[in-house]
């Protein structure tokens, strides 16, 4: 008998009616004698629908009542999904993830997981039951209730895996599979039948939101195969594994982008040691994440500064900005909110020179100009007007070799 952990998002379970597919596919799996542990995402479009309720009232809620609100969501579908295999006969409970003590940090609304306490999850499976866990959530040491960050209900499947130590971790959402691009966006992007946890990780942390950045961690930190499949039709999916040698003739695995990001400048900083510092400190110190940063040569004593940060952070990086700009004497600041970060990724990069060089010619023959770059062993991204994204993404995938024309 396997230990299973099923996930499904939220176009998953995004009405009744697939609430009570998705109970099939629990029977199916225990049909063929698996424990289950299925862990659920809020219903489609429930957890936008909380967070915009919440700005009604308030423009900004404090984060920890905002976790205490968007945790509903996914009590909502535990107990929807528990009551139809209780329905279609197959003994069910579910638990919020305060009961079964995922214990987290206190950053709310991305909080971490710290400790899982498996004891009540293994006892209902003793029993013979599903348990059906809500995705998203869990508690502080104060048994303040936490969400994990958006995509969270990906970490709580992988972490319960860990934690249990179960034998498949299977990630069920609405596409067959991760592939080389967001299919939403190239038609003739190719599903991958295996991926690297290092290739994914860049992938997600780039834009590709089919996995959340912290499930792939624990899953690589813990070695937990993942699989990505289709909640809609039947077929393998994605292997997400640790890096075998099949995997390295890869030259290009996919080309990931990212809509959340905008840029900010500061002109005319006197170009002398301590001055990145004094502009990055402050944006820091309000606990802003930044991204890409370069500094080039304004005239012989003065340098430009430009960094990216989330959007949702832009008008505050700003202000702090308009601050420093005065404090240092700077010329001035400018920002963009409207640009993208287009990536291409893949783990063959490491041996071979030249991709970028073909990559910068290939965005430079559809005209489109490039504002930042930076690269890694196994990615380059760079930033472009937001108007490219499309147009840059396709570009790169047929570039590299990645369409699939069949
Ligand atoms: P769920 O609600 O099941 O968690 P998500 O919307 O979070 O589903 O993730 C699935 C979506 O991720 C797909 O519908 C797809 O548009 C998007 N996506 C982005 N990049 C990729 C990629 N490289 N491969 C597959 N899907 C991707
Ligand atoms: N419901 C949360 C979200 O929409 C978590 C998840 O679906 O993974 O982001
Ligand atoms: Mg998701």
């Amino acid at each position: 008998m396997s230990l299973i952990i099923q996930k499904y998002g939220g176009t998953s379970v995004g009405s009744v009616e697939r609430i009570q597919a998705v109970a099939d596919k629990v029977l199916a799996a225990r049909a063929k004698g698996h424990q289950l542990v299925v862990v659920v995402s809020a219903m489609s479009g429930e957890t936008d629908r909380l967070l915009a309720l919440s700005r009604e009232v308030c423009e900004q809620p404090r984060p920890r009542e905002l976790d205490v609100l968007l945790s509903t969501g996914e009590q909502v579908t535990i107990a929807l999904l528990s009551m139809a295999l209780e329905a279609k006969g197959c003994a069910a409970v579910s638990f919020t993830g305060g009961q079964v003590c995922i214990l987290t940090d206190n950053v709310h609304n991305k909080a971490r997981i710290t400790n899982i306490d498996a004891e009540r999850v293994s006892t209902s499976l003793k029993e013979g039951k599903v348990v059906v866990i809500a995705g998203f959530q869990g508690i502080d040491e104060n048994g303040n209730i936490t969400t994990l960050g958006r995509g969270g209900t990906d970490t709580t499947a992988v972490a319960m895996a860990a934690a249990l130590n179960a034998d498949e971790c299977h990630i069920y959402t609405d596409v067959d599979g991760v592939y080389t691009a967001d299919p939403r966006i190239v038609s003739k992007a190719q599903r991958i039948d295996r991926i690297a946890y290092e290739e994914m990780l860049e992938m997600a942390s780039l834009g590709s939101k089919v996995l959340q950045i912290r499930s792939v961690e624990f899953a690589s930190k813990y070695n937990i195969s993942l699989r990505v499949l289709s909640t809609f039709e039947d077929g393998l999916g994605t292997l997400i594994t640790a890096e075998d040698e099949s995997m390295e003739q890869v030259l290009i695995s996919g080309i990931a982008h990212n809509r959340d990001e905008a840029k900010l400048t500061i002109r005319g900083v006197p170009d002398t040691p301590g001055i990145a510092s004094r502009i990055l400190g402050p944006i820091a110190a309000a606990n802003i994440e930044v991204d890409m940063i370069i500094q080039d040569i304004g005239d012989e004593k003065s340098a430009n500064f430009t960094f990216t940060v989330h959007r949702n952070d832009y008008q505050t990086a700003m202000t702090i900005l308009e601050g420093t700009a005065k404090e240092l004497g700077a010329e001035g600041v400018d920002g963009d909110d409207r640009i993208a970060k287009i990536s291409v990724v893949g783990l063959g990069m490491r041996s071979h020179a030249g991709i970028a060089s073909q990559m910068f010619a290939a965005l430079a023959e559809e005209g489109i100009n490039i504002q930042m770059i930076s690269t890694s062993e196994i990615k380059i991204s760079v930033v472009v007007d937001d108007k490219y994204l499309e147009l840059g993404v396709r570009t790169l995938h047929s570039t590299f070799g990645l369409d699939n024309d069949s």
